[in-house]
């Protein structure tokens, strides 16, 4: 058996000690018998196993009391429909934030439940900045403000927390969720799914504060009305029990590793090796300001771009996955999420500097 470097954007590299756990219970799941993915989630002792994942999430991001933490389906997509169903309330208009691709599906998605304000976006379509947060023109009577704290395909991070006054704060935490700590208090609502940084895929993690919820529109499918969801223990109807048993012990594995401070620190020495090799080698580029390049998504483009062909070959002739750009942007991206070591960025860049070396 040989793992590749695996660089894919989402589903992504996952810690491989959770994957040997989940191959040693595969069969027979602690004397139960039976797979995870067999048992009954309504019995014990599935329902230990979903309750630990939420404890540990909770205690990875201090959730406080007041939040609920909800295990649902439908991924990231659904959520940009789920939001302003359950969080219109008696509002009429809800702010967007668009700083990339997932913010501009977001707005378009989220306009046929709410009227939508773009309340910032940089000119153009070439996301490679975050507006100042001076420029943004917000609404103190929208429903909620929202944003994505990392746009996954562009590759913009942003390192700070927007203040936003008393409207709920929405963040689609998608591609850099547990990558770092967060004040959880800041946010009126978070979600996430768990195939980028989390889990496999299947799975979208949701926390919301208790007051925002118990108004969602009438015609809101009972499985995404987060008050039913939280009041039926994120098992209104079957849950993805397998993903959820599977990101629990993802949640285990960053505990053990010194939990999000840990993952942070990780995640800066990762990113930073690899822009510091991009930003002083000519034949790399990547367009991102500075201060608002993503830890989690590097992208790069090769001075040549009639060259990329041969890039990707050689790099998965040397045992590199994922590094092809978005099919909407091009180019080269590299995903360094929690599970990618040290290691794989280390020989990335040695392959980098090789191919600079025989076609530079
Ligand atoms: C991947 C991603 C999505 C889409 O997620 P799905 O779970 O496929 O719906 C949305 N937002 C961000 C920031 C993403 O990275």
């Amino acid at each position: 058996m040989s793992r590749i470097f695996n660089f894919n954007a989402g589903p992504a590299a996952l810690p491989q000690t959770v994957l040997e756990e989940v191959r040693d219970d595969l069969l027979d799941w602690h004397g139960s018998g039976m797979s995870v993915m067999e048992m009954s989630h309504r019995a014990e002792p599935y329902k230990t196993i979903a309750a630990e994942a939420e404890a540990d999430l909770r205690s990875l991001l201090a959730v406080p009391d007041n939040y609920k933490v909800l295990f649902m389906q439908g991924g990231a997509t659904g959520q940009f429909a789920v939001v302003p169903m359950n969080l219109r309330r008696d509002k009429t208009s809800a702010d967007y934030v668009v700083t990339g691709a997932w913010g501009k599906k977001a707005i378009d998605e989220a306009g046929k439940y709410i009227a939508v304000r773009t309340a910032a976006r940089p000119e153009g379509d070439a996301f490679n900045h975050i507006p100042a947060r001076e420029s943004w023109t917000l609404d103190p009577g929208a429903a909620y403000v929202h944003y994505t704290p990392n746009e996954t395909i562009g590759g913009v991070e942003f390192h700070w927390t927007p203040e936003v006054g008393d409207v709920p704060l929405v963040a689609d935490f998608s591609s850099n969720f547990l990558s770092r700590p967060i004040d959880v208090s800041k946010f009126g609502l978070i979600y996430a799914g768990a195939q980028k940084n989390a889990g496999p895929a299947g799975l979208t993690m949701v926390i919301v504060r208790e007051d925002l919820i118990g108004q969602a529109q009438a015609a809101c499918p009972r499985i995404f009305d987060y008050q039913l969801v939280a009041d039926n223990d994120s098992m209104l109807n079957t849950p993805p029990a397998f993903s959820w048993y599977v990101s629990g012990r993802v949640f285990k594995w960053i505990l053990a590793q010194g939990g999000l401070a840990a993952m942070e620190a990780l995640n800066q020495r990762k990113s930073d090796a690899l822009y510091t090799y991009i930003d002083g080698e000519a034949f790399y580029s990547n367009p991102v300001a500075v201060t608002d390049r993503s830890r989690m998504n590097v992208v790069f483009t090769l001075a040549d771009a009639s060259l990329d062909k041969a890039f990707l070959a050689g790099a998965q002739d040397a045992g590199f996955a994922g590094l092809k750009g978005h099919r909407t942007v091009g180019g080269m991206r590299a995903s360094l999420y929690n599970a990618t070591s040290q290691a794989a960025v280390t020989a990335l860049i040695d392959y980098m500097k090789e191919f600079v070396r025989t076609h530079g």
